[in-house]
């Protein structure tokens, strides 16, 4: 099954593109570009501020902030498949830090609020 997105002919019956992650089964838009990684940086962003106002002890602002960043970068985490090379690692660690930043954020100023 050739790939819709980079071209690559699968074997019958592969769901994911060997070469590039894309599902064969879906249509492939180029022009509908998306930017994983500064999705990916947001996400992190958000993480970052969600634990500095945890540990600042701005309470409300870190279960909110946190709220953000877990939701967006848990989207996040999915888009590292639809990028090629190096930026690849660095949108999975954005992602997998805005993550860990969130919880503790959230956690952090969930603490506060009780
Ligand atoms: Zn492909």
């Amino acid at each position: 099954m050739k790939c819709p997105k980079c071209g690559f002919d699968n074997p019958e019956g592969t769901l994911f593109c060997e070469e590039c992650d894309w599902r064969v089964d879906q249509i492939y838009r180029p022009e509908k570009k998306r930017n994983p990684l500064a999705f990916a940086g947001i996400a992190c962003a958000l993480g970052a501020v969600s634990a500095v106002l945890g540990f600042a002890g701005v309470a409300i602002g870190a279960v909110a902030a946190g709220a953000v960043g877990m939701v967006l970068s848990g989207y996040a985490v999915n888009l590292p498949r639809y990028i090629e090379g190096s930026n690849k690692g660095l949108c999975t660690a954005l992602s997998g830090a805005g993550i860990a930043l969130s919880v503790i954020g959230f956690l952090y100023g969930l603490v506060g609020v009780i």
